[in-house]
Parts: C-alpha cells; structure tokens; sequence
C-alpha cells in the first residue's frame, strides 16, 4: 500500500484536529506538534508532506535543510516573516500564506483600539477602576470629536484599506503612505496620499500601521520620526511589533508627544524585559492609563480561525497533489 502522505501542523493549534481531519478523510496524516521552540521539531519534519506555521514559531535554515520531501510550507495568516523563504525557494520548496482569513478582524480591531483611545474610553475605565480621581468626564479632558480628524494609514493593503473605509463612515480625513501601491487608490477609496513617510507623520492625529515588517520597515517608528507626529498624537499598531521601537514609547507618552498608543503585537511575544510593558504595568507611569496592549489577538474571530485551518488544509491538499498553489510568496 503506497505510503499516506504526512501534514505537520507545527506550532500554536493543540486541539484533536476535527476541521482538519474532516476535510482530509484518508487522504493524509495530520500531527499538531504545538511547538514553542523551533528546536522541538528536530526529528519531527523531517518526512513531511506539507507544514502547516502559524506564528509562535520561525522556520529558518536549519529545519528547512531537513525536509526530505516537503511540497508546501502553509504559513498559516499574513505575515512572512518567520520563514526563510529564499532558502525555502532554493531548496524548492514553494511558501503560501492564507492573506484573507482575518483583515476585517484586524482593520475592527484597529478601529476599537483607535475608538477607546480617543474617545476617552479606557483611559477613563483605568482611572475609575484604579480608584483614581473624580468620577467625570473631565478626567478624561480634552477630547476632541472623530470626525474630521485626520487618520494615516501606513501600508495599504488588505487591512489597511478595510481600516480606511471604517474610519471613513465615522467622518474622518483619511490619508495613507505605502511606496508600493500604485497611483489611483486614494481616488478610487476617496482618501488622500503622502509620497514622503515623515509628510504624512506631520499630518496625522492618529497614526495605524498596516505595513508587513521587512527590512525597511523595521523600527519605523522610533524615538527620531515619533518627534515628526503633532503633539498629542495616538499611535496604534495591529502590524507587526519589531515595526515600531516600543523603547522609545513611554518617553512619548510622558512629554506628551502620543496621547495614548495602542499595540496588538511587540517584538517578542510574550514580552521579556520590555520598557513599554513594565511601563504599562507601573501605576505611577502615566503609560498605565494611556498604553493598551493585547496578545497579538486581533486576528482572532471564531469564524476566521475556522477559516485559516479550513484554506491550510485546502493548499496542503492541493500542493500534495501537485495542482496549482494560491499565494505563493517566494
Ligand atoms: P497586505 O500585503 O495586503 O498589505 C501590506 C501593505 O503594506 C501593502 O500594500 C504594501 O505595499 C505595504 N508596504 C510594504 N512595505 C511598506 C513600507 N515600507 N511602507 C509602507 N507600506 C508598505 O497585508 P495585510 O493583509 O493588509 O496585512 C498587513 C500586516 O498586518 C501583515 O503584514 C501582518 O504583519 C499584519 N497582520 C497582523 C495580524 C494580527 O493579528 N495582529 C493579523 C494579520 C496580519
């Protein structure tokens, strides 16, 4: 009997695997490794089929070099930048990324984070529940009202564009950055653009990144171009951590440069000695009442998580088959 071809889901799913196992009948092997460590998958790829990431791990040389006959590695949601894809592509391996599972999660997460910061919401729940001060609104003072603010948009792509038309129903001036897009977006979405980054930190009151992190974008934001946002200025990121210099967060938070920041995701996840997360759990650090953090947790929805393991299987399937391969990357 020809031998059943072997899917590896590597890290984050530890569940019996039912949707996966649904779609798959006889068709394959599936294993869920739950890995937190790319060092725990030595002696566990190596005969895979196909390998299914998600984003609690990196699949770099090491692990790459040892796939006797991998067809596909799934990066399972949007960002690329825990895999080695030119090694993948020169050991001929192709990389999918599953791009649409989750961007309205995302772009509502973003609006919730923007709406809770400039309307005074948690900054003022914070206080209260901290037993802080007068029970008013004037703890929370000045606010300004949305509409006509200006929001820019770094990168515009599936997420950034979903942000643009929300913040777009609530009234408010959207302009974008994102070198790559070609001419004609900002008239077919009716927003503005900048050609120049540090043109449109100038404009801005609220700033959201929606940029992959590459080389370019790494550390974008930082203690030099923070100093080019208007004072007062909210700072919101569903992107990537490594985008911004979190370092240079509860400085700007204190002078008053941002008046409240955002971040779904940091550098490392969980966070280990991060000047921004001790200032964000330090009471006496107004970052307290002004920073939000969540656990890289925006694109999560039941129906999207549901999503990106039913479109994994799917590629895997196709790959092993060798038919034809959505949303390669490398
Ligand atoms: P996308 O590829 O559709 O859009 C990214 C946009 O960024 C593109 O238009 C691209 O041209 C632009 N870009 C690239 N380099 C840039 C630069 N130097 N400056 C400005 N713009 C630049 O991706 P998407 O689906 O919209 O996702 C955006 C990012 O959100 C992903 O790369 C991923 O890192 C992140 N993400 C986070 C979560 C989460 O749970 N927090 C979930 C999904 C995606």
């Amino acid at each position: 009997m020809p031998r059943k071809p072997k899917i590896i889901i590597a890290d984050f799913i530890a569940d019996e695997l039912k949707i996966e196992k649904n779609i798959l009948g006889d068709f394959a092997e599936i294993v869920a490794l739950n890995a937190v460590n790319e060092t725990e998958l030595v002696g566990k790829i190596e005969d895979a089929d196909a390998i299914i990431l998600y984003h609690c791990i990196s699949l770099g040389k090491d692990s790459i070099q040892r796939l006797k006959q991998c067809k596909l590695i799934l990066r399972a949601g949007v960002g690329i930048d825990n895999v080695d894809l030119t090694f993948a592509r020169s050991c001929g391996i192709p990389v999918a990324n599953i791009p649409d599972y989750g961007s309205e999660d995302v772009a509502d997460t973003a609006i919730g984070m923007m709406l809770a910061l400039t309307r005074g919401i948690s900054l003022l729940n914070s206080r209260l529940q901290n037993n802080i001060g007068d029970w008013s609104y004037l703890q929370a003072k000045p606010l300004s009202r949305l509409r006509n603010k200006i929001l820019g948009i770094i990168g515009l792509g599936r997420i950034g564009t979903a942000t643009a038309l929300r913040a777009k129903s609530f009234g408010m001036n959207v302009i974008f950055y994102d070198p790559y897009k070609p001419d004609g977006f900002d008239k077919a979405l009716g927003i503005g653009r900048c050609y120049d980054l540090s043109e449109l930190l100038t404009k801005v009151e609220i700033l959201t990144l929606h940029c992959p992190l590459t080389r370019e974008t790494h550390h974008l934001i930082n203690r030099e171009s923070l100093k080019n946002l208007p004072m007062g200025s909210y700072l919101i990121n569903t992107s990537r951590g490594n985008v911004v210099d979190t370092s240079a967060i509860p400085t700007a938070i204190e002078t008053g440069r941002l008046s409240g920041a955002a971040f779904d995701v940091l550098g490392l996840e969980p966070p280990l000695g991060d000047v921004l997360v001790d200032a964000w759990r330090n009471p006496s650090h107004p970052a307290f009442h002004k920073v939000l953090i969540n656990p890289h947790s925006a694109f999560y929805s039941e129906e999207g998580l549901e999503e990106i393991r039913v479109k994994g299987i799917q590629a895997c399937i196709r790959a092993i088959q060798r038919t034809e391969i959505r949303n390669v990357v490398n």
